[in-house]
């Protein structure tokens, strides 16, 4: 696996919580900051997880992986829709 490697969605989902908190090594940040510079839906996604630590205050392996079944699928499934849609 070599540095210049792409980064996947689940990639992102599986590293967020690394990320929020800054543990994240630098060949690994820079990986996620240019996927995030691709995706909109984990843009979207990284929003919504910032938004659930300031609610909650805290990132629980609970609050994630709740967070990451609703959230995510929907953040994606309205992504598709906008970028389909021609109006
Ligand atoms: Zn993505």
């Amino acid at each position: 696996m070599g540095i210049e490697d792409e980064i996947t969605c689940k990639e992102i989902v599986e590293l967020v919580t690394d990320y929020l908190e800054s543990a994240m090594s630098e060949p690994d940040r820079a990986r996620f900051d240019r996927h995030l510079s691709t995706c909109r839906g984990c843009v979207i996604y990284l929003e919504q997880m910032r938004e659930t630590i300031r609610l909650t205050g805290t990132l629980t392996e609970d609050s994630l992986s709740l967070v990451a079944k609703s959230n995510l699928m929907s953040a994606f499934h309205d992504w598709k829709r906008e970028a389909t849609s021609s109006t």
